[in-house]
């Protein structure tokens, strides 16, 4: 049995995933190939901190991601202390846009 979010695989007795708090299917549906998901772009955020931060809730919340900076740093071959300010920007797919940008501003909000 595998819990169809997180993808854990549990023993046949069990019939709920104890993370996610819902039922089991005894197959996991087939992953959707990375080039098939459609990946918008949430709000830019401004540094590298923020974006590991939200980068570990989405994580956490197995919510696919990737980022891109908006700093080619190895082309311009510049230090890192130049990189204050820069912005990262986070794609998600986008069934997963509105929660993922909730989860952003409530991260963001309680600093
Ligand atoms: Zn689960």
């Amino acid at each position: 049995m595998y819990c169809p979010k997180c993808r854990t695989q549990y023993v046949e007795k069990v019939n709920e995933c104890f993370d996610c708090k819902i039922p089991l299917v005894e197959e996991l549906p087939e992953e959707t190939p990375f080039e098939k998901i459609k990946w918008v772009a949430l709000t830019p955020l401004a540094g590298e901190v923020y974006a590991e931060m939200v980068e570990e809730v989405l994580h956490d919340m197995s919510i696919p991601h990737f980022t891109k900076s908006d700093w080619a740093t190895s082309a311009f071959n510049i230090s890192s202390a130049n990189l204050v300010g820069a912005k990262v920007t986070i794609f998600v797919p986008e069934e997963h846009q509105d929660e993922a940008a909730k989860l952003i501003e409530e991260l963001l909000g309680k600093k």
